[in-house]
């Protein structure tokens, strides 16, 4: 069976303790590979060699940290249809939209191609007589990111583009269930001339990242995944005195008001939320319907679903592939049988779907529920999966209440014809993104991406602008070069006049 390894100190290294898991292409059910599982002795080799990569890094001019991520650039922008299979035989989303996130990712690193003008500090002149201060931003030294199945390329390159621009050097420890990425990443880094050590991969699970969360040379840790692991992974980095921005789970809110077009709101809906096959933390669960517009709306989605094709990435016409595990689909699928029972109507069942019979593959058809409320396990819970639930309400407040009483806040949409309807929606909800008439509203790689409440713990949001603070300190440094015959002792606190 192919080993899937570690990339240290620019090496593939395989598994030291034998630790190891399956791989699979969710697409046929089949083991494509085993991934090597690091202990914490292997993660301790990867810091080391980090730590090492660091002190050298941070000594590299910014035109030559901008030189290495162009190039890592154009080999990214040249290889993304091969990236793009590689995560639709790994992940299952279907090519296309693999190739969407590629972009996504690629966004972030062109922002990081900028870090000489992000880089600037400031200057002050005179703060006193003869006395000038100025404020530079340092690296961290050795970051880790820990990330989840699905973006296996966008996520990391949120943090590594700038995490590796502001001089840090970086430890990534990517999903087990899709872990090739990682290793072209590394390549490519590589080939761009960045020093070995200065990227590195460690394979795992919670060993991996207990390891990383508690090693005594890792600064900071950028985390993305889900809401309970995001929360033990901040409470133990914070506790280990670390740095730390954790990014969990999400429950998406879609409004659409009585004046919104069912065409558009309907196109939207059935878009991102059976998009990676509902497998995105920024897709849309709830619809949430005001007023007359449920009946139509509910039809026009239901027409659109009838349509979609589902199938494994090898498919030029797919649309949706299948879902990352068995064990996955089959809790997904839990949702609609629980929902069911308690008086919510399926609309749409995509356990009816002939790829969801088995026997290959982990296949879901998408599903609309219709009747849900809080309180539901549906409604309640993360599905993560090819289910939309449809919450009706009879007013804008009842909807603005229902996405603020949820208790995660990653994002939200309004679709609505009228412009201070949805003025108003932005600022009357509490949740970091939102979009009007767009139903995924994940921000442009110059702006920064942030959920709040229990979809994200600490106080940074990631890449883009809040990327660079994350991963830099800034030092401030006062400046004075008096006349030698001036000088007298004075046990006063130093003033500024
Ligand atoms: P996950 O929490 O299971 O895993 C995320 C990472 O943590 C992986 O690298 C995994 O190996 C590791 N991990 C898993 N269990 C662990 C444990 N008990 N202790 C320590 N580490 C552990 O998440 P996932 O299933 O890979 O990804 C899906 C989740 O990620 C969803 O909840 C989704 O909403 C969320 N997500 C959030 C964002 C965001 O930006 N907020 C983006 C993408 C995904």
């Amino acid at each position: 069976m192919r080993q899937i390894e570690h990339w240290i100190a620019g090496k593939r290294v395989g598994s030291r303790s034998g630790r190891t898991a399956p791989v699979y292409d969710p697409a046929t059910g089949q083991i494509r590979a085993e991934v090597a599982l690091a202990t914490a002795d292997e993660v301790a080799g990867a810091v080391e060699a980090a730590a090492e990569a660091a002190a050298l890094w941070r000594a590299s001019s910014l035109s030559r940290r901008s030189e290495v991520l162009f190039a890592f650039h154009h080999l990214l922008a040249s290889r993304v249809d091969e990236i793009a299979e590689l995560i639709s035989a790994e992940h299952g989303k279907v090519p296309s939209d693999a190739a969407g996130e590629v972009a996504r990712g690629l966004e972030n690193v062109e922002f990081s191609c900028g870090i000489p003008s992000l880089l600037k500090g400031g200057f002050s002149e005179q703060v006193s007589t003869g006395v000038d201060v100025h404020s530079v931003r340092q690296p961290l030294g050795v970051v880790a990111g820990i990330t989840p199945f699905n973006f296996p390329a966008m996520v990391p390159l949120w943090m590594l583009a700038n995490a590796i621009a502001c001089g840090n050097a970086f430890v990534l420890k990517p999903s087990e269930k899709d872990p090739s990425t990682a290793l072209v990443l590394a390549d490519m880094l590589s080939e761009a001339g960045l020093p070995d050590g200065v990227f590195n991969v460690v394979q795992g699970d919670k060993e991996a990242v207990d390891a990383l969360v508690d090693h005594s040379q890792v600064a900071a840790i950028s985390f993305v995944g889900s809401t309970p692991v995001a929360r033990s992974v901040y409470t133990r980095g914070t506790a280990n005195g670390k740095r730390v921005q954790a990014l969990g789970g999400a429950k998406n809110h879609m409004v659409v008001l009585p004046d919104a077009g069912v065409d558009l709101a309907a196109d939207a809906a059935v878009s991102a939320a059976f998009g990676s096959a509902g497998e995105r933390c920024m897709a849309i669960s709830v619809v949430v319907a005001v007023g007359d517009i449920a009946d139509p709306l509910i039809g026009a989605i239901a027409a659109r679903m009838a349509k979609l094709r589902v199938g494994p990435g090898t498919d030029p016409e797919a649309e949706m592939g299948p879902l990352i595990t068995a064990e996955h689909r089959d809790r997904v699928a839990s949702y609609l049988a629980a929902a069911e029972a308690n008086g919510a109507t399926v609309v749409v069942d995509g356990r009816d779907h002939e790829l969801a019979q088995g026997p290959w593959g982990f296949f879901l058809g998408a599903s609309l529920l219709d009747g849900v409320h809080p309180g539901m396990a549906v409604y309640d819970d993360e599905i993560f999966g090819p289910v939309l639930s449809v919450v009706r309400v009879d007013s804008y407040d009842e909807a603005v209440a229902l996405v603020n009483d949820n208790p995660y806040g990653n994002g939200t949409a309004i679709f609505t014809r009228d412009g201070g309807a949805a003025r108003r929606f932005e600022f009357d909800v509490v949740c970091g993104m939102v979009g009007v008439n767009v139903p995924v509203p994940v921000p442009v790689a110059y702006y920064s991406f942030g959920g709040w409440k229990s979809s994200l713990f600490g106080d940074a949001a990631m890449y883009g602008p809040a990327g660079v603070d994350f991963y830099t300190r800034t030092k401030v440094v006062t400046t004075r070069w008096p006349d030698p015959s001036t000088s007298s002792v004075d046990l006063g606190f130093p003033r500024t006049r």
